[in-house]
């Protein structure tokens, strides 16, 4: 079920975005934007802004932006539907009936499908852990742990019986088929055809979404010789990686808080939780991905990462910190004594020597440190270039300029770096953001190398024209061709807008967005480039034009620089390779490309500026 399109349009031209946000911050007219204080982040000066002729909010401190529906999804944590009710309500334009669209709720019903199987099998798993005999072994197992009744019902545990088949005739009696089932999840499917139940003897843990309903399971095993945790494989209902375990129970207490507690295992987050503890969420055995850090980011800016003692627990703690930097929230990490988990630690010590624990926790950096000299001996040059080498890309990984030279500082005392040449020289490598040298764990460096990708200054000017000017756009969009912006970036915005010039309708923020793959970081970007005011109203028409295409020309330059370096770095190869013949082709190119800077000489100030 939707909103038929006519209401939507009408919606979006009735919504008066600086009424409804209005509605939320107190908002001071400045020239023809209206300005206050940000309602996402900590500010005393207002970088937060609403520009009524655009029908968009940005924020410049914390770069939040978007549409006035995305503006209530993100102050009232609501879906998007629910946004549109709530801007519909606000602006006294009257809900319509929803309507039938049968591609939509295609893709929806797969989806509902699974989580109806999902809720059948959970009801009557839930009920075989309440009162059939076989589920003893699952009480007792609970009984052991500590786990009281009312907590079992909070997080609707079941017992899911030792039996090949008892789940998919249930489900077939409520009326589920076979193809349903084996699309569930629920059932693995055999070679030769048919199925048996996935989970068998095994005490059952759901994974709710935020809303609160199941969409996959995780089964812990009863005896001893199993593999401990089985989980639900994807379904059209579930994806791996992209929610978290409790967050549907622990959102409220999170934003209260205004930290988290990061754990890893479902029984780290349930002891806790029924102990008192309940700003947390789970990762859940995978390691944490960028989904779960954004997700994660929407309610809390600090994060507590107190994942298992042991050296399995710390690698993966170290992977989370550079997920979580990537997302600019502040990361602490706690390590219990005797290298307990959350769950051993509450049930043995208390939760008030939990809580100490906790603000104990230390800050990423000095984690790393710490992690980085132990074994080693800082006297040894070899094993000092060791520590700087794994220390340097959580510093490069911080997205605060002040916070990481706080960090960077922190770490040349800890690693006794006095030297003050060698010290700039670090500086200057994390500040460039080469990063080259730092040898961190695979996933940290791929997290900073992603985190590195920024647009360029020419590009980001070249866009906010192409953006603000029509004629820009007539005048420059045909000289482009695809290979100017493919390498950047933000290309998908680039593509949006020949996409629109193409089609001969006007550039917006709708438009544009509905173009942009929302996984694509580039669409954050929009609202900024939007906003901004390469071309201010003032500044005389004749002078837009040679702009952008100095711009274009500084894109172009930056290209044929790029090339160059992985030239160079071709021919050193063919050098030491002694391979004569590709040297001389090599060289050919290079003079080439050469020649092809030289013309742009003029415009190297801007190039100069492209990692600003
Ligand atoms: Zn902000």
């Amino acid at each position: 079920m939707r909103y038929p399109q006519t209401f939507l349009d009408d919606l979006k031209r009735q919504a008066d975005i600086v009424r409804v946000v209005g509605d939320y911050v107190q908002l001071k007219k400045k020239g023809a934007n209206w300005m206050a204080c940000c309602p996402f982040h900590k500010e005393k000066t207002p970088s937060f802004s609403v520009s009524p002729a655009k029908e968009i909010f940005y924020c410049f401190g914390c770069h939040k932006g978007g549409s006035v529906f995305n503006f209530v999804m993100e102050m009232e944590r609501v879906s998007f539907p629910e946004a549109i009710k709530l801007v519909a309500e606000k602006s006294g334009v009257p809900l319509p009936k929803l309507i039938d669209d049968s591609r939509f709720e295609a893709r929806r019903n797969e989806a509902d499908a699974v989580i109806e199987l999902n809720k059948w099998a959970l009801e009557w798993w839930e009920q075989q852990l309440e009162s059939s005999g076989e589920a003893r072994i699952a009480r007792d197992y609970l009984n052991r742990r500590e786990i009281t009744d009312e907590t079992r019902k909070t997080f609707r545990m079941g017992y899911a019986p030792d039996s090949w088949d008892a789940l998919s005739i249930h489900l077939r009696q409520k009326g589920a088929t076979q193809d349903q089932i084996e699309r569930s999840g629920l059932v693995v499917k055999k070679e030769e055809g048919g199925s048996y139940d996935r989970f068998r003897g095994r005490l059952i843990f759901p994974v709710m979404d935020i809303q609160g309903k199941p969409i996959a399971f995780g089964g812990r095993t009863l005896r001893d010789e199993d593999a401990k945790y089985i989980n639900s494989p994807e379904t059209a209902a579930y994806v791996k990686g992209r929610n978290l375990f409790g967050l549907n129970l622990t959102r409220d207490e999170i934003r209260r808080a205004g930290f988290v507690i990061l754990v890893e295992g479902f029984l780290d987050l349930i002891v806790p939780y029924q102990f008192g503890v309940r700003n947390v969420v789970a990762s859940l055995g995978t390691a944490l991905t960028p989904d779960q850090a954004r997700l994660v980011s929407r309610f809390a800016r600090k994060v507590v990462v107190n994942y298992d003692g042991d050296n399995a627990g710390v690698q993966a703690a170290k992977k989370a910190i550079a997920i979580l930097l990537a997302e600019d929230l502040e990361v602490k990490i706690l390590v219990l004594p005797d290298g307990s988990d959350p769950d051993e630690f509450i049930r043995k010590s208390g939760v008030s020597e939990y809580q100490q624990q906790r603000g104990l926790a230390q800050p990423h950096i000095q984690f790393v440190i710490d992690q980085a000299v132990r074994d080693r001996k800082l006297s040894n040059p070899a094993d000092k270039e060791a520590a700087i080498d794994e220390v340097l890309p959580y510093i490069h990984a911080v997205r605060s300029r002040l916070q990481k030279h706080e960090y960077f500082d922190i770490a040349m005392d800890s690693l006794r770096i006095v030297d003050a040449s060698l010290k700039r020289e670090l500086w200057h490598s994390i500040r460039q953001g080469t990063g080259e040298g730092a040898r961190a764990g695979e996933s940290a460096k791929t997290t900073i190398k992603r985190a590195a990708v920024k647009p360029t200054v020419a590009e980001i000017q070249l866009l906010e024209l192409l953006l603000d000017d029509e004629t820009v756009r007539r005048n420059i969009l045909p000289k482009m061709e695809p290979a100017d912006y493919e390498d950047l970036p933000t290309a998908s915005i680039f593509r949006a807008i020949v996409a629109i010039e193409n089609e001969g309708a006007g550039v917006d923020f709708g438009r544009l967005s509905s173009l942009i793959d929302e996984t694509d970081s580039a669409a954050e970007l929009l609202p900024m480039l939007l906003m901004g005011d390469a071309a201010p109203d003032n500044e005389n028409q004749d002078n837009v034009r040679p702009k952008a295409e100095k711009c274009l020309d500084a894109l172009r330059l930056m290209n044929i620089n790029g090339k160059i370096r992985e030239l160079h770095a071709e021919i050193s190869e063919a050098e030491r390779a002694g391979d004569e013949t590709k040297l001389v082709r090599l060289s050919v190119e290079y003079s080439e490309l050469n020649r092809l800077r030289k013309s742009f000489e003029p415009q190297s100030q801007i190039a100069q500026a492209e990692n600003a």
